[in-house]
Formats: structure tokens, C-alpha cells, sequence
């Protein structure tokens, strides 16, 4: 194995200070940052731990028993999340999906699932409420999650072939009990289902046809993630991405695929249906989706904020500092205030790391680090 440095400096030290505008910033629902985007969605991490060690992700020899996670008092209670929460929806929020490292592991999450889902659009409607989880404990909390307001579940899942799985997740754990999962969430009603999984050139693409063909016709739409250079501990290497156009050629030559129009704007799957025997595209064979988030840029429309477990308000996957909205949380700041703060941080975003990619210097942990992705979440 080839050695490489891990620095252990603690990432999370290092957060912007979220400041009330002089001139309050009034909620319209329609806030756009500097690029002209509008903030449509926010992911909440509900923890930064997790059952699983995806090498990609929180690689075992970092994140071991001497990692510094947070410590309970330092996570966003549920009644702070829900203010946020809330306070985003005015600004024209309309998806939420909660994520980690694993949110199946926070305690009692049916009762912010709960508070989420009485929270309504500026429209007045629910909001579209969602959850991405490894899968581990669904069959044991699907019906819960149902009966407590989430609408549906985004499941990851890097391979069928158990040895590659147990690989992959570096804690043994059996892909039946995956499966298990999914179908457990298919019959609390927790649907759409979505599949998300990461491919790794020579690591799990191999697993790439056995996934379509048994997620084809299934009613789940599988979608193909390519291998992010996020955080700055998975040691990422330009040459284990597997493109998205090389997943849609491999499944193509096999199960012909057509192109379908995107489901809405910003929306970051690529969508391709299977075709039937006429060469159209027949819906009961169903569609994967393809994220090229490395090979093919999307921050045009990205309209996405991201909430830290602790609080912190992040602008990009790939920022290395978020805004602190705790502070104001608990330094007694009105909602009038914490808006006005969500307004003027928003409205000061230019980011678009992967449209700018390639002519950035790659992330050695010398400088500023990019925030790990178990922190906020996919
Ligand atoms: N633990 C949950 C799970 O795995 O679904 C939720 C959190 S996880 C950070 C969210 C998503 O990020 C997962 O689908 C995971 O596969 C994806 N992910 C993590 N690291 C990634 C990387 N380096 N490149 C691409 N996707 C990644
Ligand atoms: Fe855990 Fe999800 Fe990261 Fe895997 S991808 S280590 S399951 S947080
Ligand atoms: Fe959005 Fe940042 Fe990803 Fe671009 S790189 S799509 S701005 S999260």
C-alpha cells in the first residue's frame, strides 16, 4: 500500500462568524445568491458519526477511536434545527433531507421528523422531506420513519457482490441486510426510492451491470455517483473516477438506454431510460440517474445550502468554512435577526468549485482544509 500523509488537524476550528445585517433582510421567499441562484434545498447532518467506514469517505484509519467527533452538546438540538429549519423555508426553501454520516444513528430522529414536517413552503405546501441513509438500521426504523412524516429515502449502496460491499463499508457488513432495508422502506410506503451508489474505478465497477439489471424494472432508481474529491482524508485520486458517460456506455451496450429530460432545475442526475423493444423509452423498466459531479459541472444551477451537525451553514460540498448560525442560536438572536443572516450570507455566495476544478491547486492539507463529507452530509 502506498503511504500517504494524513494531517489531523481539526477542520472544524475554523468557522466564519454569520453576522446581523444593519438593514434587516425580509423573508420573500425568493432569495438569489451573486451567480442569480435561489436557495431551494438544504441538507441537514444530524451526526458526524457512523456505523460504516467507507474508504471513500471516512476512511478507518482516520476516523478510529481517538477521532474527535462532537460531543452531544455541541450538535444543533432538534428544536434549534427546526427553527433553522424553518426560518429557511421562508426563504424559499422546499426540500429537506436530512443526512450525516448516518442519521439513523441520532436518537429519537422520528421527532425531528416529526417537527420537520408540520413546517410548511411559502406556498403553503409540505415540504419535500427526505432522508440519505446506509441502510443498516432501515428495516428496523422504516415503519417509524414513515408514520413520523418522512416522505422517502435515498439509499447508498456500493455493490450486491458481498465481499466487494463488505469491503467497501470496512465494518463487515452484509449486503443482505442492505436489501433487507430497501424493501422494508418500499413496504412502510417511503417512496420514490432512490439507490445512490459511488463508483471507484477498480474498486466496486465491476458492480456497475449486476446493480442495473437488478434494480431495472424494480421501480428504485439507481443513480451513479462519480468518486468526489471531497474532504481531505479519503486520499482521492483523479485516476479511480470512473466518468458517468462510461457507466451510461458500459449499461448501454448491455440494457440500451435513452436520454430523458432533467426532473427539474437543479436538479444534478443526469437522467437515461431503459429502452423497450421499440427503442423508446418504456416506464415500467424504469431509469438510472448519473452524477457527474467530478467530469461534468453543474454549480450553474446548484441551489443547495448545506446545515453541519453543529450548526454551521455551508455554501458548497467543497467549502472549507461555514457560517456559524449556533452563535446566533443560542446568543439569543430573533428569527427577524437569523434571517436577515441566512439573507446576507446567501446573497454573498459565488461558489462553484466544480466548474473551477481544474484550475485549482489540489487540497494537500497544508492550507485550509475542505470540510469532510460525514460533517455535512452528501
Ligand atoms: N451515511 C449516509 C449514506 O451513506 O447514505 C448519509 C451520509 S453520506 C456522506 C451521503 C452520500 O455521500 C452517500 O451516498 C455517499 O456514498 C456519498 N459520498 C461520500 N463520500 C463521497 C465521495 N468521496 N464521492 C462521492 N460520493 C460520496
Ligand atoms: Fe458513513 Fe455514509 Fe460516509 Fe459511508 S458514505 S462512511 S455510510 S457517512
Ligand atoms: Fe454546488 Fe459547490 Fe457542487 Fe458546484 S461544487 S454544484 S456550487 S456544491
Amino acid at each position: 500500500m502506498s503511504e500517504r500523509v494524513i494531517p489531523l488537524v481539526d477542520q472544524r476550528i475554523a468557522a466564519l462568524a454569520a453576522t446581523v445585517p444593519a438593514e434587516p433582510i425580509a423573508a420573500t421567499g425568493l432569495l438569489s445568491d451573486r451567480l442569480g441562484r435561489p436557495l431551494r434545498d438544504l441538507r441537514i447532518s444530524v451526526t458526524d458519526r457512523c456505523n460504516f467506514r467507507c474508504n471513500y469517505c471516512m476512511p478507518k484509519e482516520v476516523f478510529d477511536k481517538d477521532y474527535p467527533y462532537l460531543p452531544h452538546a455541541a450538535l444543533l438540538s432538534f428544536e434549534e434545527i427546526t427553527r433553522v429549519a424553518r426560518l429557511f423555508a421562508a426563504h424559499g426553501v422546499r426540500k429537506i433531507r436530512l443526512t450525516g454520516g448516518e442519521p439513523l444513528l441520532r436518537k429519537n430522529l422520528e421527532i425531528l421528523i416529526e417537527q420537520l414536517a408540520a413546517l410548511r413552503t411559502v406556498d403553503g405546501a409540505p415540504l419535500d422531506l427526505t432522508l440519505t441513509t446506509n441502510g443498516a438500521l432501515l428495516a428496523r426504523k422504516a415503519k417509524a420513519l414513515k408514520a413520523a412524516g418522512l416522505q422517502r429515502v435515498t439509499v447508498s449502496l456500493d455493490g450486491l457482490d458481498d465481499a466487494v460491499f463488505r469491503r467497501m463499508n470496512d465494518v463487515d457488513f452484509p449486503v443482505a441486510e442492505v436489501l433487507h432495508g430497501i424493501a422494508a422502506a418500499r413496504e412502510a410506503g417511503l417512496g420514490p426510492i432512490k439507490v445512490n451508489m459511488v463508483v471507484k474505478r477498480g474498486t466496486n465497477d465491476q458492480e456497475i451491470l449486476p446493480m442495473a439489471r437488478h434494480f431495472r424494472g424494480s421501480g428504485i432508481v439507481l443513480r451513479f455517483i462519480e468518486y468526489m474529491d471531497v474532504g481531505a482524508t479519503n486520499g482521492w485520486r483523479m485516476d479511480e473516477v470512473l466518468p458517468s458517460a462510461e457507466v451510461v456506455q458500459r449499461i448501454h451496450a448491455q440494457l440500451p438506454l435513452v436520454q430523458l429530460e432533467p426532473s427539474a432545475p437543479g436538479e444534478t442526475a443526469e437522467r437515461w431510460g431503459y429502452a423497450g423493444a421499440d427503442g423508446r423509452h418504456d416506464p415500467a423498466l424504469g431509469e438510472i440517474g448519473v452524477i457527474s459531479s467530478v467530469t461534468q459541472a453543474f454549480c450553474g444551477d446548484c441551489n443547495r445550502a448545506r446545515l453541519s451537525t453543529e450548526g454551521r451553514l455551508y455554501l458548497c460540498l467543497f467549502a472549507n468554512q461555514g457560517h456559524d448560525l449556533r452563535a446566533l442560536l443560542r446568543g439569543g438572536a430573533s428569527d427577524a435577526d437569523i434571517a436577515s443572516a441566512i439573507a446576507q450570507i446567501w446573497q454573498g455566495r459565488a461558489d462553484r468549485y466544480s466548474e473551477l476544478r481544474g484550475n485549482l491547486a489540489p487540497d494537500t492539507g497544508s492550507g485550509a482544509r475542505r470540510v469532510e463529507m460525514s460533517y455535512i452530509g452528501g
